[in-house]
C-alpha cells in the first residue's frame, strides 16, 4: 500500500531524502487545473498590474514625505519581503504572476515592434548585465536613501517595466526575463533552496515528437524564455508561467514537493551565479546592516569620508571577505569538488546568504507596519492614526535573529549533508565540522553588525 500524500510530504521535508518527490498536480488536481486555464493567471496578473500601477504613480506623482506615501511600504515593506519570503517556499513563482512583463506581452500579441530572435550578444553577456544590475540596485538602494523616497521607488519599478516592455518589442518572448532581469537572477538563485520546483516527466518527454512546450501549439504560445518543460533541470530560468502545463499533451509538466537542500546540493553550487551573489550579497548585507550603527558613523566622522564611500567600502571589504572564505572551505573540500572557477562550498553558504536577505527585509516591515494604516490615512486625508502600533526593537531583534538561525543552521546542516549524502564518505567528518564551524562564526559576525548600538542620529 502505498503512503498517504501527508505521510510522504513530511518523509521529503525531513528526512533529508534528496531524490523523492511529491507530485502536487497529482495530489491536488485543482493546482494543476489553475495552471492549465490561462484566464486564472491573467486575472491574478490584472490585480497585480492594478497594484503597481498604483504604487508607481503614487511614488511619482503623490507626496514625497514617507510619513504620507504607502507607495513605500507597499514596495518595499510588503512586495519585496513577501518575494523574499516566497523564495524558500514557493521558489520562481513570483515570475509567474510578475506583471512587468505585462505590456511587452501586449506589444507582441498586437503586432507592435518586429520581435527578432535573441541576438548572440544578449545570450553570452546577459547574464553578467543581469548581475552587475542587481549590484547597483542593491547599493543605489543603500546610498541613496530609496527606501525613502517614493519618487525613487516608483523610478526603480519604472525602469524594470520599462526593460521588460522594450526587450519584449525588440525580441521574440520574455528575453528580459531570461537573460537581464536583476530580480529574476536573485529570485532564480534562491528558489535552488525553495520546497517547491517546476519539473517535465523525463520518461514522457522521452518519447515526445511535439515539443509543444517550447514551441507552442495550435495558437497557443510557446516558453517565453525558451526553454520548455523538457529543458528544465533547475530552478533559475523558468518562470513558473505554467504555459507548458497546457500545450503539453503527454500530462509532463509537474509542480513537485521536495526537500529543501535536494537541488543545493545535486548540483554542488555549481551555477556560476553564486560564484558572483553569494558572496556579493552576503558583503552587501554586513554593509547594510552596518549603515546607521554608532561604530560605523563614528567611523565616517573620524576618516571624513562620504556615507556612500563609507558603504562601498565596507561592501567591497565585505565581498573580499566572504570570496576568501568561500576559497577557503573548498580547500577543505575533495578536489572534485571544486569545479574550476565555481566551488561547492557556495552551497554551503547559500542558506545563510539567502535567509540574512530575508532578515534584513523583515526588519524593514516590522519597522513600518505599524505605521502603514496612518500612512494611508495621511495621503488619503482620513485620519487612522488611532490604528497604528509600534513593534518593539526586542521583538523585530528576535524574529529576525530566528530567522537567521534557521539560515545558520541548515548551512551548518549542509556542511555535515556534503558528508553524509554527496561524497559518499569522501569528505571526512573533521571537515564538515570545520565548514559547520565557518558557517556559525558567519553567523557571529552577523549578530554583531546586527545588534551593534544604533547611532542616535543616523545618515541615512
Ligand atoms: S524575470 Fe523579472 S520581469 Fe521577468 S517575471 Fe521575473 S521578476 Fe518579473
Ligand atoms: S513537456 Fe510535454 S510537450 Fe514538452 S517535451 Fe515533454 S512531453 Fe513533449
Ligand atoms: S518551462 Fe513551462 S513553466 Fe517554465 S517558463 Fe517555460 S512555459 Fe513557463
Amino acid at each position: 500500500m502505498s503512503d498517504s500524500p501527508l505521510k510522504k510530504a513530511l518523509r521529503i521535508l525531513f528526512t533529508f531524502n534528496l531524490y523523492e518527490r511529491l507530485n502536487l498536480f497529482e495530489t491536488f488536481p485543482w493546482l494543476k487545473q489553475f495552471f492549465s486555464h490561462r484566464r486564472n493567471l491573467l486575472l491574478v496578473r490584472s490585480a497585480g498590474d492594478l497594484v503597481f500601477a498604483g504604487i508607481i504613480l503614487s511614488g511619482l506623482f503623490g507626496p514625497q514625505d514617507p510619513q504620507r506615501n504607502v507607495a513605500l511600504f507597499l514596495a518595499w515593506g510588503i512586495w519585496w519581503t513577501s518575494v523574499v519570503l516566497s523564495w524558500f517556499f514557493v521558489g520562481k513563482l513570483w515570475c509567474g504572476f510578475c506583471p512587468f512583463p505585462g505590456i511587452g506581452r501586449i506589444l507582441q500579441k498586437a503586432g507592435i515592434g518586429s520581435p527578432r530572435p535573441v541576438p548572440p550578444w544578449l545570450r553570452k553577456h546577459g547574464p553578467s548585465l543581469s548581475l552587475i544590475l542587481l549590484g547597483a540596485i542593491i547599493w543605489a538602494e543603500a546610498v541613496t536613501g530609496m527606501r525613502s523616497s517614493p519618487f525613487a521607488t516608483a523610478l526603480l519599478l519604472l525602469g524594470i517595466l520599462m526593460g521588460a516592455t522594450i526587450f519584449g518589442a525588440l525580441y521574440q518572448g520574455q528575453s528580459w526575463c531570461r537573460f537581464l532581469c536583476p530580480m529574476g537572477k536573485i529570485i532564480g538563485s534562491a528558489a535552488t533552496i525553495s520546497m517547491i520546483e517546476f519539473r517535465p516527466d523525463a520518461m514522457r518527454c522521452r518519447k515526445c515528437t511535439t515539443f509543444a512546450c517550447r514551441k507552442g501549439k495550435e495558437g497557443k504560445l510557446g516558453c517565453p524564455v525558451y526553454l520548455g518543460a523538457f529543458n528544465v533541470r533547475d530552478s533559475v530560468d523558468c518562470l513558473v508561467c505554467g504555459r507548458c502545463v497546457s500545450t503539453c499533451d503527454q500530462n509532463s509538466p509537474r509542480l513537485n514537493l521536495r526537500n529543501p537542500f535536494s537541488e543545493m546540493l545535486l548540483n554542488r553550487g555549481k551555477s556560476l551565479a553564486y560564484r558572483y551573489i553569494i558572496p556579493f550579497l552576503m558583503g552587501s548585507q554586513l554593509a547594510r546592516f552596518a549603515q546607521g550603527k554608532e561604530w560605523y558613523e563614528v567611523l565616517i566622522l573620524q576618516s571624513g569620508v562620504s556615507p556612500a564611500a563609507a558603504f562601498t567600502l565596507v561592501l567591497a571589504l565585505g565581498y573580499a571577505f566572504f570570496w576568501l572564505l568561500i576559497r577557503a572551505g573548498s580547500l577543505l573540500l575533495p578536489c572534485n569538488t571544486r569545479l574550476g572557477q565555481v566551488s561547492t562550498m557556495a552551497a554551503v553558504f547559500i542558506p545563510i546568504g539567502f535567509t540574512g536577505e530575508l532578515m534584513y527585509r523583515l526588519e524593514y516591515f516590522l519597522q513600518d507596519a505599524g505605521s502603514f494604516l496612518p500612512t494611508w490615512g495621511r495621503q488619503f486625508g482620513v485620519d487612522l492614526n488611532a490604528w497604528g502600533f509600534t513593534v518593539a526593537t526586542s521583538h523585530i531583534q528576535f524574529v529576525c535573529l530566528a530567522v537567521l538561525a534557521l539560515g545558520a543552521i541548515s548551512s551548518c546542516t549542509t556542511a555535515f549533508l556534503l558528508n553524509r549524502a554527496e561524497f559518499h564518505g569522501t569528505l571526512p567528518m573533521r571537515r564538515s565540522f570545520m565548514l559547520a564551524l565557518m558557517s556559525a562564526a558567519v553567523f557571529a559576525i552577523y549578530v554583531f553588525f546586527f545588534v551593534a548600538t544604533p547611532a542616535p542620529h543616523p545618515f541615512s
